[in-house]
């Protein structure tokens, strides 16, 4: 819808896909959580933020909740260290820009930020530490004692030993024993600009050096016409290309919800695990799982809606335009 020239503003914002809500403090906390991101960075978006500043704010917002996998509360890697990944990508100028593997950080995305005005635009974890020097942002612990305990409970096998396994071991890596969560922002502003971000401790337990699709194309992808942001599985969203993909039939001509469900019925010959969230240029939103729930919440300009009560069966669904 365009009033006075300006179109009325879209967001979605995700806090993971999993297997259930329990370990988050169930449907009313995580829905308040969300609810809170939503409403502060709906109304940046009123106030004419654009949409690559709103999805970096929705984003730091997300990372400071230590319910959800990014920023504060990240889940830790089969070393016990947590190592964070974030990216961002301008609709508008279908520009890239992420960190891999970044320590000792409050805002991954903070990073990806800067990185959007840089002729290197991904950096993994050394050259990341060295942005942070160079920016002399603050070292910060993102460690929750709830993590830390879940790694103690998980390795404790690991302390009758007289050494620790410091890369995972295939057992521990399985998808269903897998921390799942990330966060995620995506934006229409009163321009019609699109934007998208994703942030991550990863899927836990992984092996050191292991690269997330949150900072990759795959993961978090948009151009002028669709933005979008995925969670799950990260190999199960790379080997789809599934960002990139939805995208591309996007710009191609096809409406939002039908390139979901297209995408989707691919991917699910696959048995994938994920969940996804994505805007169009005409305000569609749209939203999809493969996994059994996803956390995800939206404003479509009249009301606030969200994602937590949805039926465990594999699922696409929108509002707008767009299917
Ligand atoms: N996609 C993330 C990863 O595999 C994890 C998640 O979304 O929960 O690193």
């Amino acid at each position: 819808m365009v009033l006075d020239g300006r179109v009325q503003p879209k967001l979605i914002i995700h806090g993971g896909a999993g297997s259930s809500l329990k370990g988050k403090g169930g449907v009313e906390v995580v829905r308040h959580s969300l609810f809170k991101v939503v409403e502060e960075v709906y109304a940046f978006l009123l106030s004419g933020a654009s949409a690559l500043d709103a999805v970096v704010r929705g984003c730091e917002l997300l990372e400071d909740d230590p319910r959800f996998n990014a920023g504060t509360g990240s889940v830790l890697q089969s070393d016990g260290q947590i190592r964070m990944s974030a990216a961002l990508m301008d609709g508008d100028r279908r520009r890239f820009s992420g960190v891999i593997n970044v320590s000792r950080v409050q805002h991954p995305i903070d990073l990806a930020q800067t990185l959007q005005n840089s002729p290197d635009r991904v950096l993994s974890d050394y050259g990341a530490a060295e942005l942070l020097r160079e920016l002399q942002i603050p070292s910060y612990d993102a460690l929750t004692d709830l993590r830390l305990q879940e790694w103690i409970q998980e390795r404790q096998e690991n302390f009758v030993k007289t050494m620790a396994g410091v890369v995972a071991e295939q057992e521990l890596v399985e998808p269903s024993n897998a921390r799942r969560g990330t966060i995620g922002v995506v934006a229409l502003d009163e321009q019609g600009r699109l934007a998208a971000g994703t942030s991550t401790g990863g899927k836990g337990f992984e092996r050191i050096g292991r690269v997330s699709d949150s900072a990759m194309p795959a993961g978090n992808y948009a151009t002028a016409h669709a933005a979008v942001s995925c969670t799950g599985i990260g190999e199960d969203i790379i080997d789809e290309c599934l960002a990139g993909r939805i995208v591309v039939r996007v710009t191609d001509g096809l409406p939002l919800l039908v390139a979901m469900k297209r995408s989707f019925s691919e991917a699910q010959e696959h048995q994938r695990d994920f969940g996804v969230i994505a805007i169009d240029a005409t305000g569609a939103i749209a939203w999809g799982k493969t996994s059994e729930v996803l956390l995800a919440a939206y404003h479509d300009g009249q009301q606030i809606g969200d994602t937590l009560e949805m039926s465990e069966e594999p699922i696409v669904q929108g509002l707008g335009d767009g299917g």
